[in-house]
């Protein structure tokens, strides 16, 4: 289990004010909700509790920020230039990690990992990859068709809920005529077969 001193210059008040600023109130709630979430399931399946608390909080962190602001990363940081084919949707997550590392000083590589792969998973995925993903699609908040089965798939294993939530993310993006961002079909295409 990490010490919360490890993975922060300042307290968990501070934090939670930071992230708090840059969010708007519903947006706020959520990931609180998800911090719970996967404060939860760090505990059932044997992860680190604390990193999953505190990637909750800024999984979201760069939800808000400007296309503008994204565009400018994934070109002075030399991203992969597909992205730039993306939306918010893609980048909050995958290039969300620089605003994390830039405004919270959060270096932790685990937590960083965990918000870069929380939208569109990786074939590879640590537990707490896992349980940030899956603890974002199933919060007590949400309410789309489909959430129980995902919560069921989730109380079943890790691996399950990340099956299900790639399989329908896919579903809904190919219902909406949405692009669909390569990794995200590598990382369906490494679990969707999980036992
Ligand atoms: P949120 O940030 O808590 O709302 O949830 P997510 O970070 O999981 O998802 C953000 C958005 O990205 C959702 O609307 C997803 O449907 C969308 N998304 C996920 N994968 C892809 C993809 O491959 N392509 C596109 N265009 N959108 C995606
Ligand atoms: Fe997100
Ligand atoms: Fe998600
Ligand atoms: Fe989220």
């Amino acid at each position: 289990e990490s010490n919360l001193a490890d993975l922060l210059p300042y307290s968990y008040a501070e934090l939670l004010d930071r992230v708090s600023q840059k969010l708007k109130p519903k947006r706020f709630e959520h990931v609180q909700r998800v911090a719970d979430t996967a404060e939860k399931l760090a505990q059932k399946y044997g992860a680190d509790v604390t990193r999953a608390r505190v990637a909750g909080i800024v999984h979201d962190y760069a939800k808000d920020l400007p296309d503008e602001a994204f565009k400018q990363v994934i070109l002075s940081q030399q991203l992969d230039p597909a992205l730039l084919g993306y939306n918010n949707g893609i980048w909050h997550g995958v290039v969300g990690t620089y605003f994390i590392q830039r405004d919270l000083q959060i270096y932790d590589p685990a937590i960083l990992s965990a918000v870069g792969k929380h939208t569109i998973g990786a074939p590879k995925m640590s537990k707490l990859d896992q349980i940030i993903f899956i603890a974002d699609f199933i919060e007590p908040g949400r309410e789309f068709p489909g959430v129980d089965a995902a919560r069921k798939a989730a109380e079943t294993s890790l691996a399950a809920g990340v099956a299900f939530e790639l399989a329908q993310t896919l579903n809904f993006l190919v219902s909406k005529k949405q692009k669909i961002y390569p990794k995200t079909i590598a990382s369906y295409n490494a679990w969707v077969v999980h036992n």
